[in-house]
């Protein structure tokens, strides 16, 4: 029998049990090095609350003044982000946190994912591929029109992956994490590519993650990285509005030099290196819409302790309907510069192929 949904009553007497023994359990202890580099030197980069859902918490991003590199400190635990993780997608029928979400999955539009797959074109001719991170497969779905003969697999932590191959997505579905021996030793030097798209940033020990692919990959197999560039000229403009902060899930945030230079010392030779392409035409109607969800009255979420007054629900609507064609004319906006923005400091992601 198929599980019964829960009414939102229950939903919410769950989340305030849960919420009652507060949100500090969720963070590890805060560390006073740089994980990447181990220096000392940290600065607090920003400081800032989970502005998708609104659920209660604090998230401090902190830098390292040696290395550059940008993390989640104090990082929250795997059950603080499954926490924090639970029901995004159930905001999508909402105007507005449905534009966030959705927005957040633009990274997955098809085209992106054709022009990443065209990329290696360049490079190899792939007969087997992995994409770790996968999701529900759309990244291997739209691949697979650019690398006809190649076999695709997919790689996540959820079931996601498992309907993927159900619908024909992917060939075979893994499920787990590919820093666990028993997965990595299962697919030894299995793939000729390796795919990794806004996945590193996601992960507890992005390294781990890397030395995981060179063990799946063939010798002079290629992987290939997509990742937020928190170099980009954006982040400093738009301060906790910047989507690519992404907290409270992204727990990395790695400068290109970072990785070339992780990459490199596992033997790697980098192949490419793109800031154009990558580029996500969602900064400026993504920052627009966090902070209209910042000023609009109170959404209906399980998490809130009491679901909002007639008054304040019917504001939220018509506030929201209001916004939407500033919405829509802002993310117009986004993809009109992007071709400008992508060649400059403004770029928001970066891509590395590298061979093993
Ligand atoms: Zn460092």
């Amino acid at each position: 029998m198929p599980p019964t949904p829960q009414s939102i009553a229950e939903r919410r007497a769950a989340y305030a049990a849960e919420l009652a023994q507060g949100t500090d359990r969720f963070h590890e202890p805060r560390r006073d090095d740089c994980p990447w580099c181990g220096s000392r030197r940290l600065r607090t980069r920003l400081v800032t609350s989970d502005l998708v859902q609104r659920k209660p918490g604090t998230f401090v991003v902190d830098e390292c003044e040696d290395c550059a590199h940008a993390f989640q400190n104090p990082r929250l635990t795997a059950e603080g982000l499954a926490f924090y993780h639970r029901d995004l997608r159930d905001l999508r029928g909402d105007a507005l946190e449905g534009l966030v979400v959705r927005l957040l999955g633009a990274r997955a539009a098809r085209g992106r994912h054709h022009a990443a797959a065209r990329a290696m074109l360049r490079h190899t001719e792939p007969e087997s591929w992995l994409d770790v991170g996968t999701g529900h497969g759309h990244f291997p779905a739209a691949a697979k029109e650019v690398h006809p003969y190649t076999a695709f697999d997919g790689l996540d932590a959820t079931r996601r992956v498992v309907k993927a191959r159900a619908a024909g997505r992917v060939e075979e579905a893994h499920r787990g994490r590919l820093t666990d021996s028993r997965i990595a030793e299962r697919l030894r030097a299995r793939y000729d590519v390796v795919s990794m798209f806004h996945h590193l940033e996601h992960t507890a020990d992005p390294r781990e993650e890397l030395r995981a692919a060179m063990v799946v990959l063939r010798p002079g197999g290629h992987l290939l990285l997509e990742v937020p560039d928190p170099d980009s000229a954006f982040g400093a403009l738009l301060g906790k509005w910047w989507v690519s902060y992404g907290q409270p899930r992204h727990l990395h945030l790695m400068p290109l030099p970072n990785l070339l230079g992780e990459l490199e010392a596992l033997g790697c030779a980098i192949v490419a290196t793109d800031r154009r392409e990558p580029h996500i035409p969602y900064d400026l109607a993504g920052a627009l819409a966090l902070a209209l969800g910042h000023v609009l009255p109170d959404l209906d979420a399980p998490w809130r302790s009491a679901p909002p007054a007639p008054l304040q629900r019917a504001l939220h609507a018509a506030l929201t309907r209001a916004s939407s064609p500033l919405l829509a004319t802002t993310s117009a906006l986004d993809h009109a510069l992007a071709p400008l923005l992508r060649r400059t400091r403004f770029s928001n992601a970066y891509r590395i192929i590298a061979r093993r």
